[in-house]
């Protein structure tokens, strides 16, 4: 017997993603874009002021923490210091998308804030591969979520 097969629509042609058993594999949410938004929001809370300001890491400049970015002092396409509390810090709009992250003031902000030694370990950390199990996103997600409300509420921002 001859089965006419069913013609399918241009939208069904979209074949879902199938794993080694056959099953259909759900498409997972970016844990590492959701990662960066905690992980963001937490750097520029940490860094705010009591009155709502914040200090740009290379400039100096005082801004109100609306206009602070996370700024990454190795660039953030490096997984390995992507996530590093001491290579993100707040950073005026002006330094981070326009002067390519201010890197020579960044580097005195960061000797300023944290010490030379510690600076130096963390260039050390450059070019070293990591990578990040779904869990490990997971656990840090959590763990920045839960942080990021106790300092809004502390910081009242
Ligand atoms: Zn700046």
């Amino acid at each position: 017997m001859i089965y006419k097969l069913k013609r399918k629509s241009k939208k069904e042609k979209t074949l879902p993603l199938i794993d080694k058993t056959g099953a259909i594999i759900k498409k997972k949410p970016d844990l590492k874009a959701k990662l960066d938004k905690e992980f963001s929001l937490f750097i520029r809370l940490r860094d705010a002021m009591p009155n709502g300001y914040f200090k740009c890491i290379s400039c100096g400049q005082i801004k109100p923490f609306e206009q602070a970015d996370n700024g990454h002092y190795i660039n953030r396409q490096h997984m390995n210091t992507r996530f590093d509390e001491l290579n993100c810090n707040s950073q005026c709009r002006h330094c981070n998308r326009f002067m390519e992250g201010n890197i020579q003031n960044y580097r005195k902000g960061l000797i300023l804030k944290y010490g030379e030694t510690k600076v130096i370990l963390l260039e050390a950390k450059q070019g070293i591969t990591r990578k990040y199990s779904d869990f490990e996103y997971e656990q840090l997600i959590k763990y920045y979520k839960a942080l990021n409300k106790k300092l809004r509420k502390e910081k009242g921002i």
